[in-house]
């Protein structure tokens, strides 16, 4: 039966990527595209040793591993299973080799031109764009040999049947490409974790390291202060050195107050609820980020309403903040403009970052927040997923405005009065 083989090829066509997932995948080979396109040129040829023979065609799967190769191996995988193809169907049978040629050629031109494309899709789209370029070659061959039965005065052949065959091969290999396409992205996002993970693990360390190096300047920063001061003490106003004095004070104040920021956010969160007045935080978060914004040469000013106040954990609400302001000094360039601004509007308060930086398209705007999303080299992709998350727990509400080479404007908007009990419950979510 025609569907008994097909499934089998089925089982034919997973069998690589179970075997990589089970030996290769933590091995330098696994990522080989020799190794790659040997693996599914061996699919390929089992595939056609034992494919199905009806209507002067073979049925078989053969070109699925032969799309999955190009798409996920690249085209030296793609070529290798090509070449493992032509060989096995020249071994094979003699007739209407031509055939088998031209459909095996036109199955992998495809793929082959557009493996590029491919890889600017995401996930879930990689995987309908593989169903899509899989299914064609054989939409293509079936198409040639139902005119060909319909032209030629063959005897006559069981029509009902013939519908059935097609209905099914095509079910099938759409079955076939799904499966393994979707065990490929699960192989992919593992490889993306594993790194991410391990990157992870370095910013943590690293953020620890910088917390006690801060500490380890906040100490001679202190003694030089204190000494800096007793001589200004002494010296004299009109002195020349007063004033030079006084300028290296106001240094080492402005150092200090960084280092005590910086030592605040990075101390390890405890959850605590408190009544915080948001311009002294928001504030408190903008010198945190001055320094960022004056190496990229970015003017962050903000207008605050005073006298807003918030029950919140102060750490969390900092931390929400500091991403989005990053993120809105990342996409400034030089020259450019942030400014940060705080209302109280009815229930809310409502904090709005607006940049005149590169912005973001419909699309991207649309991916923002979810997790790994990046567009940046050296990005996580966690940012903004983590303030989300933050305000969420707040029971707040955040909405991104953005228009290419524009710039890009986030609103948050946090309830004011909110009964405690919510703020017990929220720990969990935030946590
Ligand atoms: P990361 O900053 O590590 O890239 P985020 O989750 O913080 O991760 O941000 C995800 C992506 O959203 C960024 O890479 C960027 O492309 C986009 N983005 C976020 N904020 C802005 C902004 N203000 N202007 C333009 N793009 C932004
Ligand atoms: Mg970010």
């Amino acid at each position: 039966m025609l569907a008994e083989k097909l499934l089998l090829h089925v089982f034919v066509i997973l069998a690589p990527i179970l075997v990589y997932t089970s030996f290769f995948e933590n091995r330098r080979i696994g990522q080989s595209p020799y190794f790659i396109g040997m693996m599914y040129g061996v699919s390929a040829i089992l595939c056609l040793t034992v494919s199905y023979y009806s209507y002067g065609l073979y049925w078989d799967l053969r070109y699925v591993p032969l799309v999955l190769s190009f798409l996920y191996g690249g085209p030296i995988a793609g070529g290798i299973t090509f070449l493992s193809i032509i060989g096995a169907r020249t071994f094979m049978a003699a007739d209407s080799l031509l055939f088998g040629y031209i459909s095996a050629t036109l199955a992998a031109s495809i793929p082959f031109f557009y493996v590029k494309r491919f890889w600017k899709h995401q996930g879930k789209r990689r995987i309908l764009t593989a169903i899509w370029l899989g299914i064609w070659p054989s939409f293509i061959m079936l198409s040639i040999l139902i005119s060909w039965l319909y032209f030629s005065d063959n005897p006559i052949y069981d029509i009902k049947e013939l519908i059935i065959y097609v209905l099914l091969f095509g079910l099938i290999q759409i079955i076939a490409i799904g499966f393994a396409s979707m065990l490929h992205e699960a192989v992919i996002e593992r490889r993306l974790m594993k790194k991410e993970m391990q990157r992870a693990e370095k910013l943590n360390t690293l953020g620890e390291l910088a917390a006690s190096i801060a500490h380890e300047v906040r100490n001679p920063l202190t003694v030089v202060k204190g000494f800096l001061q007793l001589m200004k003490s002494q010296e004299k106003e009109k002195d020349d050195n007063y004033q030079y004095l006084s300028l290296v004070l106001s240094e080492l104040a402005r150092a200090e107050a960084i280092i005590n920021d910086y030592l605040n956010f990075a101390k390890p969160q405890f959850e605590k609820i408190e009544r915080l007045e948001l311009s002294a935080t928001i504030s408190d978060v903008i010198s945190l980020m001055q320094p960022l914004a004056i190496k990229q040469g970015v003017d962050l000013d903000s207008d605050l309403e005073e006298e807003v106040y918030l029950h919140t954990d102060r750490n969390q609400f900092k931390q929400a903040l500091v991403n989005v302001i990053k993120n809105a000094v990342e996409a400034t360039d030089h020259g450019g403009r942030i400014h940060v601004s705080l209302k109280a509007a009815g229930q809310d308060a409502r904090i709005t970052i607006k940049d005149n930086g590169k912005g973001m398209t419909k699309e991207q705007l649309s991916r923002i927040g979810t997790l790994f999303y990046t567009t940046k080299d050296k990005g996580t992709g966690l940012g903004t997923m983590v303030s989300l998350r933050i305000i969420e727990a707040m029971e707040g509400r955040i909405t991104y405005r953005s228009e290419l080479g524009k710039g890009t404007e986030v609103r948050i908007a946090l309830p004011l009065v909110r009964q405690l009990k919510k703020d017990f419950e929220s720990k969990e979510k935030i946590m």
